[in-house]
């Protein structure tokens, strides 16, 4: 197997001031994939990020980007690699087009190798390439942010929760574009809030949670891992509290009718849950069930119980 893409040994932060965001990321990133890096809250994604872009400075481990250590071939490892920032941070100043002349400069890109009316066509922002970027709407320069990401052409392309605050007409255009690099061979690493995003768009998942990596592993087999079955029941009268049911996971009292009873479908089924509620003397009006999905199984790995 090729190098990764990118590989994290044991890289800790802590911020000055204390908080230790990072608690030894171990991590390989495969070349080639699209790579989710999910994560509550504070869980350290965008820490991760910014080490990689170098505008955090890791506190001990160690990060490759293509096979180059960030200590030891910074220009190399900055040049595989493109990064799109949580933050929307960029100089008002300059118009579209302008900001991706300079970053090309800065990269050391050849004036006939410049794209940046090829690039701001791709995130259809070519009818804005000479206004102030900062008459710019959130969502255009946030597709700034993403062609300014690719004016070296990296191999590798990350993106750091590219979708908040984008409306979902160009989360859909913004993901459209994310899959034709993917197909072009660029490896993409992104962070999303929208876990249905991730689950239909990455082929691998991570989750980190307090700092530290608690599942990696494909997406179709991330979501067989629990291996629950979630059954959705209306009942025929108003409940306070859930009731008791032996052999299952959970029990949750959506409103006073409808409960939310998840279980383990390699230990029982939903004929004896549903035994289980007749037992208790509740009647079923109405009943369906869906296997776990990534938020099941994102909620699991991060809730309290789960946290170090
Ligand atoms: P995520 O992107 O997963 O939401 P972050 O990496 O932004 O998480 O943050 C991880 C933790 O580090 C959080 O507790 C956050 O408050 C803290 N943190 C992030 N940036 C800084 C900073 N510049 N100074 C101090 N603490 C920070
Ligand atoms: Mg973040």
């Amino acid at each position: 197997m090729s190098e990764p893409a990118i590989s994290l040994r044991g890289l800790t932060k802590t911020y000055a001031g204390g908080k230790q965001a990072l608690k030894g990321i171990d991590l390989d990133i495969p070349r080639g994939s699209i790579f989710g890096l999910l994560g509550p809250n504070g869980a350290g994604k965008s820490t991760t990020i910014n080490i990689l872009a170098g505008l955090v400075n890791k506190t001990t481990g160690s990060a490759r980007i293509w096979g180059f250590d960030i200590d030891e071939h910074p220009r190399n490892a900055k040049a595989s690699i493109g990064i799109v920032p949580q933050e929307l941070v960029f100089d008002a100043f300059f118009t579209p087009f302008e900001t991706l002349e300079l970053q090309a400069g800065l990269f050391g890109v050849p004036r006939e190798r410049r794209r940046s009316m090829e690039l701001l066509k791709a995130v259809r922002l070519d009818d804005k390439a000479h206004v102030y970027s900062r008459t710019l709407s959130g969502g255009m320069k946030r597709r700034l942010l993403v062609a300014k990401a690719l004016v070296h052409t990296p191999p590798v392309l990350v993106l750091d929760e590219p979708t908040a605050g984008v409306d979902i007409e160009l989360r859909q255009l913004l993901w459209d574009y994310v899959r034709e690099l993917h197909a072009a061979g660029t490896t993409i690493v992104l962070t999303t809030h929208y876990l249905e995003e991730a689950e239909s768009l990455c082929d691998r998942i991570a989750i980190i949670n307090h700092g530290q990596v608690v599942a990696n592993d494909d997406t179709q087999k991330l979501l067989g891992t629990t291996g629950d079955k979630l059954l959705d029941v209306i009942i025929d009268r108003d409940l306070d509290v859930p009731p008791p049911i032996p052999a299952c996971k959970s029990v949750e009292l959506k409103d006073g009718r409808r409960l939310l009873i998840s279980f383990d479908k390699r230990t029982t089924n939903a004929g004896a849950v549903l035994a289980g509620l007749a037992a208790a003397g509740i009647g079923v009006v109405d009943v369906s069930t869906r296997e776990a999905d990534l938020e099941d199984v994102f909620l699991e790995l991060t809730s309290g119980k789960a946290a170090a």
